[in-house]
């Protein structure tokens, strides 16, 4: 249940590691970070370090990166952990947990494939053919693909489709993003979740999606959801949808105060994905929210 969840997943990350906790006695599972040098790999470096139940058998990055060979505990700030830092991935680990950008998750999707290693997928900015790609590599192996790891966040996509339902089509939505000045994709993954889900929920289609607006006539058209990013300094994440009608407004928002949320879900969901079945998942499945 989505309570037992949340306290779950407060406290599991800092857990002791337990005496005698090794490699090979079924209590740890191996897993690899990709975008290791990045800013969420170096936050899943030091979470999972941190937690009792995983061994971390690759660090990863682009070909050519400057940070290759360094340890990847000093470069994540915990001192050395004895992993270097690498381009390839030569052992083969339960699962990898790619926090990259699209190209490079296409390239670790295949190799997830090809050698049966279960894929926990943060990236975002992903497009149609990246999403028909993790179907197919689904087929055989367990995926995990969420554009937010945060339980805030998964329960606001559930919410935001009920609440548009409720409030029928007299209410305009609008939903405005803010992130970091160094966000590569905009919308956010997270903001074009929401959006499904209002979507998904009211059965309209994507074409009813309009990116800001611009010009001297361009009124909103009924059932038009608007979308608009802020990039702002060290702006972790924060999202807000807006039903509008004559006479009130009603707003959800979310807030991520640091990186760390994400990084908890992403572990936990590669914890909990080692165990399942070939098939494609989402971060609801792990948490109960389905
Ligand atoms: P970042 O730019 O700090 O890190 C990305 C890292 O990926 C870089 O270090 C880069 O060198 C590395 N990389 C590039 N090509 C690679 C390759 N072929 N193999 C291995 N590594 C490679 O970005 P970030 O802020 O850590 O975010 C990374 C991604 O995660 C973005 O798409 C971001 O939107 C997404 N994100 C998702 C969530 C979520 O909850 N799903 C949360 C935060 C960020």
């Amino acid at each position: 249940m989505a309570n037992g969840a949340f306290i779950h997943r407060s406290t599991w990350a800092s857990r002791p590691r337990p005496k005698g906790a090794v490699a090979g006695e079924g209590k740890m599972t191996d897993i690899a970070i990709t975008g290791a040098a990045g800013r969420m790999g170096r936050r899943l470096i030091t979470l999972a370090r941190e937690a009792a139940i995983f061994r971390i058998v690759g660090a990863v990055v682009r070909p050519g990166h400057p940070l290759i060979d360094r340890d990847a505990g000093e470069v994540a700030g915990i001192g050395p952990i004895g992993l270097p830092i690498s381009f390839d991935l030569k052992p083969t680990p339960d699962v990898i947990i790619d926090f990259t950008a699209p190209p490079a998750m296409r390239h670790w999707l295949k190799v997830c494939r090809d050698r049966g290693i279960a894929m926990v997928i943060g990236t975002t900015g992903l497009h149609r053919v990246d999403h028909a790609a993790i179907d197919v590599a689904a087929e055989t192996i367990p995926v995990l693909q969420a554009p937010n790891m945060s339980l805030g966040v998964n329960v606001m996509f559930k919410i935001a489709g009920e609440l548009a339902k409720l409030l029928g089509d007299d209410y305009d939505v609008e939903i405005v993003e803010a992130h970091h000045r160094f966000k590569k994709d905009a919308p956010s993954g997270t903001a074009l979740g929401l959006a499904d889900s209002i979507l998904v929920a009211t059965g309209r289609s994507r074409e009813m999606l309009v990116s800001g607006r611009h010009g001297d006539d361009v009124p909103r058209k009924r059932g038009e959801i608007g979308m608009h990013s802020l990039r702002l300094g060290d702006e972790t994440g924060r999202h807000t949808v807006s039903f509008g009608t004559l006479g009130e407004r009603l707003e959800l928002t979310h807030v991520a105060t640091n990186r760390d949320t994400f990084v908890h879900g992403a572990l936990r969901a590669a914890e909990w994905l080692a165990k399942q079945k070939p098939g494609r998942y989402s971060i609801s499945d792990v948490l109960g929210l389905k």
